[in-house]
């Protein structure tokens, strides 16, 4: 695509296959609703115990084409040592003004992984400093309406639930494109926690759960500093009860 193109949502992971485990389905729903959608990966995940990084690139095309998104770019910020200094707020400063998203997905920024918990205060950070029109760089300053924080391993209260029943699917489907991450009876390599069979049964009870707080089959959960606007009060309670 063209370094211009405008998108709607771009989705920060620290890692290739974060941004598909915790807002796949959500990412996919936008696509199906007619919105552009990015995916920026701020490592190539090289720590990681299963998989190489060109493995894992290979692989987080296909799931990058499974979910519809416009493009994604995987940017070398360390895995395992994520740096947040001015050189890659910079980097993300610019590729937000480049595609003048509306919406920003972000990890939540407090999690077990450190990487998680920086990409998320980072991609915060960015988010203003986008928009001070007096920084200088080459495109044009622009601030998203808002940063919305996806799940990873800290529980949190979700301030919104997004219902995916009709994608989840695919968002399964594009996880399974990790196949050097998640669980693969057939994989020669060590085992780790995220490539046990309970892992990805995790994923899709966490969908079922946070489905049933909405009284949908799946959802997707999310939380947001500043309340969204509901514009159908009825609407968005519909389901929850069975009278
Ligand atoms: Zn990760």
């Amino acid at each position: 695509m063209d370094s211009r193109d405008h998108v709607d949502v771009i989705a920060f992971g620290a890692h290739p296959d974060d941004v598909e485990l915790g807002a796949g389905a959500t990412l996919a729903h936008c696509v199906a609703d007619g919105l552009q959608v990015g995916i920026v990966d701020l490592t190539r995940g090289e720590m990681g115990t299963r998989g190489t990084p060109a493995i894992r690139a290979r692989e987080a095309r296909a799931a990058q084409h499974i979910l519809g998104a416009s493009f994604r770019r995987q940017l070398d910020f360390g895995d395992g040592q994520l740096r947040t200094g001015r050189e890659e707020e910079l980097a993300v400063i610019e590729l937000i003004r480049r595609h003048t998203p509306s919406i920003l997905l972000a990890p939540y920024p407090d999690d077990r992984h450190p990487d998680h918990t920086r990409t998320g205060q980072l991609i915060t950070d960015t988010w203003f400093y986008a928009g001070l029109k007096n920084l200088d760089t080459e495109h044009a300053a622009h601030r998203p309406q808002a940063v919305i924080y996806y799940l990873q391993n800290y529980q949190f209260t979700p301030s919104l639930v997004v219902d995916v029943t009709g994608l989840w699917k695919k968002k399964m489907r594009a996880i399974a494109a990790y196949s050097s991450q998640f669980y693969n009876p057939k994989s020669k390599e060590p085992l780790t926690m995220i490539a046990q069979r309970s892992f990805v049964d995790m994923i899709e009870a966490r969908g079922r759960h946070f489905g049933a707080l909405i009284g949908a089959d799946y959802g997707e959960a999310f939380v947001s500093k500043q309340p969204p606007r509901v514009e159908d009060l009825v609407a968005a309670f519909r389901g929850r009860e069975v009278s």
